[in-house]
């Protein structure tokens, strides 16, 4: 008899955006690391299509300093397709280990870059299933900070 995996059992919540095309997201959950993995992805409007989507990890405590948030990965990316942006959205949330969406609100650090480069209109998570603002007025520490502090 053949061992069923937990993957295998849970259904994996998509993002509540239109998309043209069928998607398939599973790959992006892993239930070992989406505690604290943020996923990442680059939406056209227009085209209803994913341009670029990709997944951000802690690579450790010793190294949490030169971690890469989401938030950061996206809007380099974003930034990238200078001149095609107009239409292109930025959205980042969590899956929990049972693939529900949840919502991933900016670092005070992602912040301060998401401010400098004006996209405060163009980064988006999700709460309670509906598209909402990543730009909050008290943005949480990184990770880094918090650890340093402690
Ligand atoms: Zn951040």
């Amino acid at each position: 008899m053949k061992n069923e995996s937990l993957s295998q059992c849970i259904i994996i919540q998509r993002p509540p955006l239109k998309f043209k095309n069928n998607y398939c997201f599973d790959k992006f959950h892993d239930p070992n690391s989406c505690n604290v993995s943020v996923i990442w992805c680059i939406y056209c409007k227009n085209k209803k299509r994913i341009i670029d989507m990709g997944e951000s990890r802690p690579c450790g405590i010793n190294h949490c300093q030169s971690s890469i948030h989401a938030e950061e990965k996206a809007i380099k990316t974003f930034l990238n397709h200078k001149g095609k942006n107009k239409n292109y959205e930025i959205y980042v949330w969590r899956w929990s280990k049972g693939g529900e969406i949840k919502t991933k609100v900016c670092c005070n650090r992602c912040t301060k870059l998401v401010q400098k480069f004006n996209l405060q209109n163009k980064i988006f998570t999700f709460n309670n299933y509906e598209r909402c603002s990543a730009i909050i007025n008290n943005p949480p520490l990184s990770l880094a900070w918090q650890i340093k502090l402690n």
